[in-house]
């Protein structure tokens, strides 16, 4: 059977502290997706060294910007345009990240910057998850009200330029990750509900990714039982030696 393609975002957050170290890990990590050909890695680091790695010619290297603005130009202090994402070399946006939801991006917010990245023609990483996880199930309702704000709009024009990166708001930064068992239940439970949502429009092909404390560890389970696309990483994305365990286990 032909091995699944998988989708790594690598999420450098504000991290690392100078243009030299970032070259390097930038390095590392082309270096180690060259060698995996059933990976795509999507390397997100902070907006100001966007511009200043070599150009690539490889699809299975992609650049991401870790926000942008809901606005194309004009007086947004601070705010960076898609457009100008585009103009230093991204290929793709997160939006909706929850560290950037807790600064105030409400859906309707995330919502906008979806649009406006896509618009332009950045691929749209967009992050859904709940807060906290409970017995009775008021995280369900709660991501079904965060998909359907989220997305809304979303048509099948957008295929293939919008990757889903659930990551449940608990388990990032965490000590531990989401069970795998638990993660296949999410990804069902999140295609299901676009299918609902957006019948008809084919949005249930979308790739689902999973974020929140992923390591050498776990993400083998994460992607075999949890049954997702690919993983968004953080901290271990700044590991070399984590990074490279983490891109052979999604080639294997
Ligand atoms: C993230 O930055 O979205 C994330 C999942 O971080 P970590 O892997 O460190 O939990």
């Amino acid at each position: 059977m032909k091995a699944k393609r998988h989708i790594l975002v690598a999420n450098w957050k504000m991290n690392p502290l100078t243009i030299a170290e970032a070259r390097s890990l930038w390095r590392t990590s082309v270096k180690y997706t060259s060698e995996a050909d059933k990976v795509t890695t999507i390397i997100c680091p902070p907006s100001v060294y966007l511009g200043r790695f070599p150009s690539q010619k490889s699809k299975r290297i992609g650049l991401g910007i870790q926000d942008v603005s809901s606005e194309r130009s004009g007086a947004h202090t601070g705010m960076i345009s898609a457009l100008m994402a585009i103009d230093a070399g991204a290929t793709h946006s997160l939006v909706g990240h929850s560290e950037c939801r807790k600064r105030g991006d409400t859906d309707e917010i995330v919502n906008k910057k979806m649009h406006t990245a896509l618009d332009v023609g950045l691929t749209a990483i967009v992050c859904i998850g709940e807060d906290v996880r409970n017995d009775n199930g008021t995280h369900l309702s709660f991501l079904r009200d965060q998909i359907e704000n989220t997305f809304k709009g979303l048509s099948k024009k957008h295929i293939g330029h919008v990757i889903i990166a659930y990551e449940p708001v608990w388990a990032i930064g965490a000590p531990t990750a989401m069970e795998a068992h638990d993660v296949h239940e999410m990804s069902l439970f999140i295609r299901k509900t676009i299918s609902e949502l957006f019948k008809g429009i084919g949005l249930h092909s979308l790739p689902i990714l999973y974020g929140g404390a992923v390591t050498t560890e776990n993400a083998g389970d994460i992607v075999n039982i949890g049954h997702v696309d690919g993983l968004l990483v953080g901290r271990q994305s700044l590991e070399k030696d984590s990074l490279k365990q983490i891109i052979e286990i999604l080639n294997s």
